[in-house]
């Protein structure tokens, strides 16, 4: 076991143990609950950031529950379901801002890096492959959204860039967030506003 204070599943940790954890940890959150259990985004922004369990966007702007809108995804994407959230964050939140908020060492930036794409496509099976790029129209590695290789900024300003246009085509200019690149260095835990 690691020396890091981290929990680990190991192959037999089963439900029980997983859920009995899981509510020890609750009980320590029960304790401490704060903010607020009534007002939803007070800070009036949306952030949306890489499922990366590393990245906590609460804990690293240390805002409380009711304060700020979370969205994550994996390499935090513009998809159609995160601009489902935005526009009902924008018409029922009164949301004045969206952060996309990318990060170092992201696990999507592969392409350019042959063996983690092998290794990505091995593991995934070429059953599952021909069934995504049957079902989506799209080549499995665009369809995942996988960027290449360093390029955390870039691809932050990519879906800013994508956001805006779509947003500009389907709300009026006045419901217009303010759309702001942002990246958080994973060693440091810094954040850099990118505009
Ligand atoms: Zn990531």
């Amino acid at each position: 076991m690691p020396e890091d204070n981290l929990c680990y599943c190991e192959e037999d940790t089963d439900k029980e143990e997983l859920k009995s954890m899981l509510l020890s940890r609750n009980e320590i959150w029960m304790k401490i609950k704060d903010g607020s259990d009534t007002v939803n985004d007070s800070m009036r922004t949306i952030i949306l950031s890489c499922v990366d369990s590393r990245v906590q966007v609460e804990r690293i702007f240390n805002v409380k529950p009711g304060e700020l809108l979370v969205l994550k995804n994996a390499g935090n994407m513009i998809t159609e379901d995160i601009l489902r959230s935005v526009l009902i964050a924008i018409y029922e939140l009164s949301a004045k801002f969206l952060i996309v908020l990318g990060h170092t060492r992201c696990g999507m930036s592969i392409l350019g890096d042959k063996n983690k794409i092998e290794h990505l496509m091995t593991k995934l099976g070429k059953n599952t492959l021909d069934k995504i790029e049957k079902q989506t129209g799209q080549d499995p590695l665009k369809w995942f959204g996988f960027f290449p290789q360093g390029q955390w900024c870039e691809n932050v300003k990519t879906q800013v860039n994508y956001i805006r246009q779509v947003l500009s085509e389907l709300i009026d200019g006045c419901n217009m967030p303010c759309i702001i690149p942002a990246l958080y260095d994973l060693d440091t835990g810094e954040v850099k506003f990118l505009d």
